[in-house]
């Protein structure tokens, strides 16, 4: 498949998962644009490694994917976007009644309100393009719920939901839109929630990712970031036109369960 010529913005991709689709579009042939709410020289360096490894243009944008304004204006700086991937999140654990307001607000913000905004910047782009692709990192926790994440599972639950809408507002135009469910990805996300959860069970941190994290991940392995690019790179393929509005899971079998 080569998305030789197309532009890729990938929101939050300086890290983690995000980084990884924006490897596997730029082998792919895809111009990417990366973005974080930074802009450290780390962030250019980055793309532009990203771009020489593959051999394709990147570059990287500083918008805050927390305001509606910058998520907007991250679109229109890239001046062209083909492929749209909404990857930038955040987590908070909390029970309801001790969640913070602020950490719900940025939650809602990040993980979910910034892909209607940029969307909406983005569908125009596509529809003039005559051929668009939108890929919604949402996750299992789209399709299923844990306690103390309601931020969280009500956002990529409602990620699901714009996906849905998304192709059907898109059906008969060449664009798509899909919504991929990840289980757990090590990634500094997760990484983050390792050392607590061992000192909460008494545990090492090694017998806290097998017991506690992956516990309900039946293939008891992480998936990768590869993997994750490989699924949105499938999605802008050929093979992929007919795929629209629907969820892929990349779970090692959780929402089977
Ligand atoms: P990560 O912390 O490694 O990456 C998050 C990215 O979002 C970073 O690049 C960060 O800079 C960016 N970001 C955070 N706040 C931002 C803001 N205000 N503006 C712009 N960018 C911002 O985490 P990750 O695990 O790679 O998560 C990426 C996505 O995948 C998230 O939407 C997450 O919910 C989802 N996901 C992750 C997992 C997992 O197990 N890691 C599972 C399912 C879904």
């Amino acid at each position: 498949m080569s998305l030789k010529g197309k532009t890729a913005v990938i929101t939050g991709s300086n890290s983690g998962i995000g980084l990884g689709v924006a490897h596997e579009l730029a082998r792919a042939g895809a111009n990417v644009v990366i973005n974080s709410f930074t802009d450290n020289a780390e962030d250019h360096a980055l793309a532009e490694a990203i771009g020489q490894e593959h051999g394709v243009t990147a570059r990287y944008i500083q918008a805050d994917m927390s305001k509606a304004d910058q998520c907007r204006a991250l679109i229109e700086k890239a001046g062209a976007c083909d492929i749209l991937v909404n990857n930038a999140g955040i987590q908070h654990v909390a029970p309801i009644d001790e969640f913070p307001i602020e950490k719900w607000d940025a939650i809602i913000a990040i993980n979910l309100s910034s892909a209607f905004h940029t969307t909406a910047v983005a569908l125009p782009m596509m529809r003039k393009a005559g051929w668009g692709r939108i890929v919604n990192i949402a996750s299992a926790h789209g399709l299923t719920a844990s306690p103390y994440k309601s931020a969280y599972i009500a956002a990529k639950h409602g990620v699901v939901g714009l996906s849905k809408t998304t192709a059907l507002e898109t059906a008969k135009e060449n664009i798509t839109c899909n919504a991929i469910c990840p289980g757990y990805v090590l990634t500094p996300l997760v990484e983050a929630q390792i050392p607590d959860t061992a000192k909460k069970y008494g545990m090492t941190e090694e017998e806290a990712k097998q017991k506690v994290i992956l516990e309900r991940q039946p293939s008891k392995e992480f998936a990768t970031v590869e993997q994750i690019g490989g699924t949105a790179v499938f999605l802008c393929s050929d093979a992929a036109a007919q795929i629209t509005g629907t969820t892929i899971s990349v779970d090692g079998g959780w929402t089977a369960l």
